[in-house]
């Protein structure tokens, strides 16, 4: 398996270019079992404290969604037997709110209830987190002489049962939020599975959001927020020059597509962050409709919108929906997207007009 890093911001670019004497402050603060960086430049009188309430609110949204944490919410709801509820934060109710927002709009293409099927196929924190991985459950595969075992097909059939989102059921009574697990569980071999969620193709870009209201409020307009080289929130560029941003190219080090942009948020999904290989490539992002990881033309789908939250979801639905449908939806949302598709060979598929390097797709 291999993780690769896939956006490089090159803010040197803009801070150099204006006689290195640009006045900025960096912090690289660790959230998602990642780094996130922060450029904010010409730093407010405040900024020690601005530093404090952007650590602050990224360890809630992590307490809140990570699946690592046994007392998260997402945690403790992936614990529940069907028909039970748990009180959830005001921010994992508002994820799910984005969330199912995300899911209708992009035809259940993103559905954070395939979370049963990301630990099957081999995706999940439990395999990838910092504890290290010990088989423990009937469908554990290990990988053997660089073979990655397929899991079965009775477990892909029981547990597309569960991946109906709508199942989970969010409420609110005075001024607290809940959410109860409609969904029945599901059997095989006399164990019983519930569904289980998980906000990994949307916490990102939610947090970029957060942060943004954060820089809002303490009056910062240049700068930029990088969310494990994944989800990026780009305010204008230091001192009137956009920003210089490279996604890299998927499958050749070195190459890349680069955008002069500003002013947005971005984010990037791939087939290549997460994978294996076996009789074909095996990613991190699962089909909802088959149980599989997906296996459309999109290798690589970046999505430009002024919503981190939709950018993030939008580029994990466009690998499941391939790209024509994937460009329809975008256009439909005014969204802009850099798609590589591999048809006989990679191919760019953009509605940029201000990207400045192409080399060899
Ligand atoms: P991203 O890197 O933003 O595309 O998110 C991928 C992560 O989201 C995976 O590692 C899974 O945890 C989760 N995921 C996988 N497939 C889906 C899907 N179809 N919809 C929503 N989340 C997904
Ligand atoms: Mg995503």
């Amino acid at each position: 398996m291999k993780k690769a890093i896939i956006l490089l911001l090159l803010f040197s670019v803009a801070l150099c270019g204006c006689g290195g004497t640009v006045d900025y402050r960096s912090e690289t603060f660790f959230c998602f079992g990642t780094s996130v960086k922060l450029i904010v430049v010409h730093p407010p009188a405040r900024y020690d404290a601005l530093k404090e309430e952007a650590e602050a609110l990224l360890s809630q949204i992590e307490n809140a969604v990570s699946l690592e944490a046994e007392d998260s919410d997402l945690s403790r709801y992936n614990a529940l037997a069907s028909s039970e509820t748990t009180e959830i934060s005001p921010i994992t109710a508002q994820l799910m709110q984005k969330a199912l927002e995300a899911y209708r709009l992009t035809g259940g293409a993103f559905n954070p209830a395939v979370y049963r099927l990301v630990d099957l196929w081999g995706f999940s924190t439990r395999i990838y987190g910092v504890n290290g991985f010990t088989p423990a459950l009937p469908y554990d595969r290990v990988p053997a002489d660089r073979f990655y075992p397929l899991p079965d097909e009775k477990y892909i059939r029981a547990f597309l049962a569960l991946t109906d989102f709508t199942q989970a059921e969010l409420s609110e009574e005075n001024g607290r939020y809940y959410l109860k697990k409609n969904a029945p569980a599901v059997t095989v071999d006399g164990i019983e599975y519930e569904q289980q969620l998980d906000f990994g193709g949307i916490a990102k870009g939610y947090a970029a959001d957060e942060i943004k209201k954060i820089l809002d409020a303490y009056g910062v307009t240049e700068g930029y927020l990088n969310i494990g080289t994944s989800s990026i929130l780009l305010l204008s560029g230091a001192d009137g020059e956009p920003w210089n941003l490279t996604i890299r190219h998927p499958r050749k080090d070195g190459d890349y597509l680069g955008v002069k942009t500003e002013n947005r948020s971005v984010s990037t999904s791939g087939d290549y962050q997460r994978y294996y290989e076996a009789d074909r490539r095996y990613c991190h992002v699962i089909n909802p409709f088959t149980g599989r990881p997906v296996q459309s033309d999109v290798v690589s789908a970046s999505v430009f919108t002024d919503d981190g939250c939709f950018a993030d979801a939008l580029s994990t639905a466009c690998m499941v929906l391939g790209s024509e449908r994937a460009i329809e939806l975008l256009d439909g949302l005014q969204c802009d997207y850099a798609l590589v598709v591999n048809e006989q060979e990679m191919r760019l598929l953009t509605d940029l007009t201000d990207y400045t390097t192409l080399l060899s797709l």
